[in-house]
């Protein structure tokens, strides 16, 4: 993989947050006044195609995270945005499904939504 400097800016970026990042949010943490917002996007895009990131997705604003860093993914509250890391059980399963179909996966991605248990109390859901 080709590794220009915009892109180990981004990805440095990625490595150091605790929590999923959008493009603006990256965009402001950014030390180089030379990348501009759309290279951001454009650079996510491709790290996501490549697979080097994982995103979920929040009120048309998409999160990003590095995939292969310790593998996990997201179960977010759609009331108050809060992001909880949830391990992956998910190996299992893609080893079933690419023998059965002789696929061959590189790598996948998933996003667990809904309601905590405070924001299920906010509407009465409890
Ligand atoms: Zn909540
Ligand atoms: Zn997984």
């Amino acid at each position: 993989m080709r590794m220009t400097k915009q892109r180990k800016l981004i990805l440095d970026v990625l490595k150091k947050s605790h929590m999923p990042q959008s493009a603006e949010m990256i965009y402001e943490k950014l030390p180089d006044d030379n990348v501009n917002l759309s290279t951001v996007y454009r650079t996510l895009d491709t790290f996501y195609g490549e697979g080097v990131l994982s995103k979920s997705t929040m009120k048309n604003t998409s999160y990003f995270y590095v995939s292969s860093q310790d593998h996990h993914h997201y179960m977010i509250c759609l009331g108050c945005q809060t992001m909880y890391e949830i391990e992956c059980h998910l190996d299992h399963l893609t080893e079933h499904v690419a023998k059965d179909h002789h696929f061959k996966i590189t790598h996948h991605d998933m996003t667990v939504y809904g309601y905590c248990e405070t924001c299920q109390k906010n509407m009465n859901l409890l």
